[in-house]
């Protein structure tokens, strides 16, 4: 049974750790085969949710560093090179423009920030209704970005739960109990665009999140609904986390019944058994 890791960050991210070639062997060791590379092309700046037109800088870095993993990693192993383009709901052009280059295989979608907001990640959460309007908003960005065609598999639904539970709100969910309608109506236009959901598995190695990102529900919802394109990915930034919970991950999705896992080559989709 392959073990895939779709989910990875190297130095091309500004919040990574390690070249490409670090992260495949740290994975490699982690008994993984198949890896896809997506650092952040994110449309904004995340500390003030401007628009960010150096975004797409390390474009020339990225080809160079996936080369070099190409070359010193194990033979045996199945590496592509992707991106997590954030925003693209904010400004729909570019982020088309830019999915558009040629050398990814697949590209995940993301909403890190609200428009003209800063990072979740960088919000101060001040009580409880703040919490529960930034997220009201983060689904509504969610419904924008699943109709923009710049994409393959929308990220981490649920993202902004990894800060508010640090925060100190360790009772917000967004799953189907608290977002049922929004995420049904995330999860239909999304299937509706040939686009999938992933697996987001970085939430098994944080204590206030302990499972996948989106919940289990949803992704129960997702299967029922007649979703098949998924993914499963780490989310890593350092070479020690290449490869978390993804066993976790497919374990979930086995249990679930789904058959396979889906894998792209060229923005191109492919099922593998798990
Ligand atoms: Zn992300
Ligand atoms: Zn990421």
């Amino acid at each position: 049974m392959p073990l895939i890791d779709y989910h990875m960050h190297s130095i091309c991210s500004s919040d990574g750790n390690n070249t490409m070639l670090e992260m495949a062997l740290a994975a490699h060791r982690n008994g993984i085969n198949i890896i896809c590379f997506t650092d952040h092309v994110d449309i904004d700046n995340c500390q003030n949710g401007e628009p960010n037109p150096e975004c797409f800088c390390n474009r020339e870095k990225m080809k160079e560093m996936y080369k070099e993993a190409l070359s010193g990693a194990p033979a045996e192993m199945n590496i592509r090179l992707g991106i997590e383009l954030g925003e693209g709901n904010h400004d729909p052009e570019r982020a088309i423009e830019i999915a558009s280059s040629p050398e990814y295989d697949f590209i995940l979608g993301s909403v890190h920030n609200l428009k003209g907001t800063p990072d979740f990640y960088d919000l101060k959460y001040y009580d409880k209704s703040v919490c529960l309007e930034l997220i009201g908003r983060y689904m509504e960005e969610l419904l924008e970005l699943a109709s923009v065609d710049c994409f393959d598999v929308m990220a981490h639904i649920g993202y902004p739960i990894r800060y508010t539970r640090r925060a100190g709100f360790k009772d917000i969910e967004i799953s189907l109990n608290t977002y049922g309608d929004e995420i049904r109506q995330i999860l239909k236009t999304l299937i509706e665009n040939g686009k999938g959901i992933e697996v987001n598995c970085s939430g098994f190695r944080n204590p206030l999140v302990g499972g996948t990102i989106p919940t289990v529900d949803v992704l129960r919802l997702y299967r029922e609904m007649g979703g098949e394109i998924i993914t499963a990915g780490s989310d890593s930034h350092k070479s020690k986390h290449a490869g978390a919970g993804i066993r976790e991950g497919f374990d979930i999705l086995r249990n679930l019944g789904y058959k396979y896992i889906t894998v792209f080559e060229k923005r191109k989709p492919e099922f593998l058994k798990i």
